[in-house]
């Protein structure tokens, strides 16, 4: 059986693609040198295909991100091939950089294409051939592009109405690209959204025109197709389908067949986790399908960079020996399988699983545990006894800059070159001087600044037992930033306190309230990969137990306000709009669960740094939180309306300092958003905070855009016509 694999991580074994890349920019080294570096990582990962499997794409390396790549082929930014990398990275960051979005569900960001203001399909141009340069560098492989489909349904500020004319005149032009290829690779992952009838028969049309030109291998992942029998019609070689996140794939074709003359690429081994393969499992489902499918050629389900590069170089709890595979071992995988199907008795060698058992502490959660003894409005009124804060109150949302002062002495601790105790006090030396710098600045709720923690979920792996973390398991989140995601193996429990040693050190010192935070279940489990043996859902519930333990020790400190992050809610909403409800039923009930036991009195905030609330902010509203605090600054405050649409009466901090920019907003920056947000919200629910944490600023523009946002504050107290508005509220 032939198989097929796409998707291999272009990082490096040594993160030199992050290197190279970031070494450009400091300009240590010259554009020549820098191509010289990424093609020899595009060699190396030609190699690793060429030597284990039998078909795969070439031209999927590139220097930031492939939908990027793609709307500078189309020429959607200049009517000049203008190619230095120079004015290629001015699109991926600095003033002139396009926004990042997350591709489909995953953890990957991509740079949106923005269609300029004015810009008719006519304007699509081929500037760029690159597949073709990349076929010419290794002359072998089939060469890779994404299709215009996904480009386009991806796309931002591109009319509703020119969404047919643009897809045509794109077809056009993929012609011109593919027709030197007797075989394409094309990438439609936007087949596994919802798609309109309308989309749907563009898709057909441009299709049956440029299958005529080149075989094309059209891929799908990370969902099922529901318009796979339309695809059936189409001239292509080969659909690539995802039977491990693709639930009805099966089904359909059980239902309508499969073509005799087109070939099924199945998506078996799972490019989204780092579990072995279930070879077994494997082989059963080939022989189904089999009965309904001529030609099967097999490959990975998702590209494999969502993972890290080899489980080599590192020691995992023995637990865990033997279960993990990252993308080299997933590749070998394959080609076992590939071997495998062929014998006439295979052997296979039993992969030992975990035992799936669903842990005691969930089995024996009821209804209720997941509701809160006292509801909102009682709540929010002894919260303002305790709390007795003024209008407007001030606050951040947690981090602050985490300098290389703290890097290093943490990397001293964990090489063993410093104790524990060395450390710890130098920690608190830290939050000292942080609540010091806030009392001084005049914030109203402070936060201990989260210096003890390499990033938000790496720390509580850390602490939680039956999650481990890597060394060297990085994976790509954006252009070059790259994180380590840990591994959920076992039930999660927490050992010993989390955060409390820090948190109750810092509220020791003021009088003020000092805000916990903690990261949420549902972040945490979708930045990690997670055990397959039991329900997602059962996972984020143990971990929501770890968290309100750590709440009632947090409470017993004289902690009154704790914050429970969870910005990856609306990444993990589903593809498919039928498939939200099941998603959003456990996503609630594991955040409520997490704060259901905690005090009336003691405030519960959530954050989430993005402002696109629009269709889930009534699923936002169902997890019962006192405030929450979003991205609004970017967005100038208009996304607030959707708060206003659904009579939202919790309290709510909308940021009003673009952290992700080194700019320090002035007073008059931040009120916009605040007036803005007036219109539309009482000023009683009013909190002024950035829009995320600040750990990746520098100490300068903290200190002048604090200044100024407890400015505004006092400012706007001052404001009579505020306070006295009509009575609508
Ligand atoms: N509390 C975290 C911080 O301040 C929140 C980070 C996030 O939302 N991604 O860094
Ligand atoms: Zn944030």
């Amino acid at each position: 059986m032939k198989t097929y694999v796409y998707g291999f991580p272009r990082l490096g074994r040594n993160r030199e693609y992050k290197k190279s890349i970031e070494s450009f920019w400091k300009k240590e080294i010259s554009e020549q040198e820098l191509t010289a570096k990424i093609f020899q990582l595009e060699k190396e990962v030609i190699a690793k295909y060429e030597n284990n499997v039998d078909k795969f794409p070439v031209g999927e390396m590139t220097f930031y991100d492939n939908m990027l790549d793609t709307a500078l082929m189309l020429g959607l930014y200049s009517t000049e091939t203008d190619k230095t990398l120079e004015k290629y990275y001015d699109l991926c960051w600095g003033k002139n950089a396009l926004e990042l979005s997350k591709w489909f569900n995953t953890n990957y960001h991509y740079l949106i294409p923005e269609f300029p203001n004015g810009f008719s399909p006519s304007k699509f141009k081929l500037l760029w051939n690159k597949p073709k340069e990349a076929f010419t560098r290794h002359k072998k492989g089939i060469p890779y592009m994404i299709g215009p489909f996904t480009f386009l349904k991806l796309s931002k500020n591109l009319k509703a109405k020119d969404f047919g004319d643009s897809l045509l005149a794109l077809g056009a032009i993929y012609k011109e690209i593919i027709k030197d290829f007797p075989e394409v690779h094309i990438d439609e992952p936007a087949l596994v959204m919802e798609i309109s009838p309308v989309e749907l028969s563009l898709f057909k049309q441009v299709y049956n025109e440029i299958g005529l030109f080149s075989k094309i291998n059209l891929f799908t992942y990370y969902d099922s197709v529901d318009c796979l029998k339309t695809l059936y019609d189409l001239p292509l070689q080969a659909i690539g389908l995802d039977f491990v996140h693709g639930k009805d794939n099966l089904g359909e074709i059980k239902k309508y067949g499969f073509p005799e003359d087109k070939i099924l690429i199945a998506g078996i081994v799972d490019g989204r986790n780092v579990l072995r393969t279930n070879v077994e499992y494997c082989l059963t489902l080939l022989k189904e399908l089999s009965q309904y499918v001529k030609k099967i050629e097999i490959s990975n389900a998702g590209p494999l960079y969502h993972l890290p590069i080899s489980v080599k170089q590192e020691d995992f709890p023995s637990k865990l020996s033997g279960k993990l595979a990252f993308a080299v071992e997933k590749l070998e995988e394959l080609k076992n399988i590939g071997r495998i199907v062929e014998e006439r008795e295979p052997t296979i060698k039993k992969l030992e699983d975990f035992k799936p058992k669903i842990p005691q502490d969930i089995k024996k959660l009821k209804e209720k545990d997941f509701k809160k003894a006292v509801a909102f409005p009682e709540r929010i009124k002894l919260q303002s006894k305790v709390l007795n804060l003024p209008l407007f109150p001030t606050t951040t949302i947690g981090s602050f800059p985490q300098t290389p002062d703290i890097r290093k002495k943490r990397a001293d601790f964990r090489a063993g070159k410093i104790s524990e105790d060395e450390y710890k006090s130098f920690i608190k030396i830290k939050i000292k001087e942080l609540i010091e710098l806030q009392e001084e600045l005049g914030l109203d709720v402070l936060v201990h600044g989260e210096f003890e923690r390499s990033d938000m979920i790496e720390f509580f792996a850390e602490k939680l037992e039956g999650i481990t973390t890597t060394k060297n398991g990085w994976i790509i989140s954006y252009g070059t930033r790259c994180y380590r995601p840990p591994i959920i193996y076992d039930d999660v429990k927490r050992k010993a306190p989390l955060t409390l040693d820090e948190i109750a050190f810092a509220q020791s010192l003021t009088t003020k309230p000092v805000k916990a935070i903690l990261t949420g279940p549902i972040t945490i489990v979708s930045w990690s990969f997670v055990r397959n043996d039991i329900p997602l859902s059962l996972i984020a519930y143990q971990i929501s137990l770890a968290l309100q333990d750590e709440i009632k020790d947090l409470e017993k400190a004289g902690i009154k306000i704790i914050q429970i992050d969870e910005p990856a809610f609306r990444e993990k909403t589903p593809i498919k709009k039928r498939d939200w409800e099941e998603y959003f039923d456990w996503a609630i009930k594991s955040f409520r669960l997490s704060s259901s036991l905690s005090l009336p009195e003691t405030q519960i905030h959530t954050h989430m740094c993005y402002s696109e609330f629009g269709e889930i902010l009534e699923y936002i509203e169902q997890m019962d939180f006192d405030c929450i605090t979003i991205e609004a600054s970017r967005s100038k405050g208009d996304t607030l309306q959707y708060f206003n649409d659904i009579n939202f009466k919790r309290q709510i901090g909308p940021g009003v300092w673009d952290v992700h920019s080194p700019v320090v907003p002035s007073i008059n920056d931040m009120r916009q958003i605040i007036e803005k947000t007036l219109k539309v919200l009482p000023a009683e629910l009013l909190w002024i905070n950035p829009d995320c944490g600040l750990k990746t600023r520098g100490w300068k523009e903290v200190k002048a855009s604090l200044k100024n946002l407890v400015a505004l504050a006092n400012e706007l107290r001052k404001d009579e016509y505020l306070l006295s508005r009509d009575k609508k509220y």
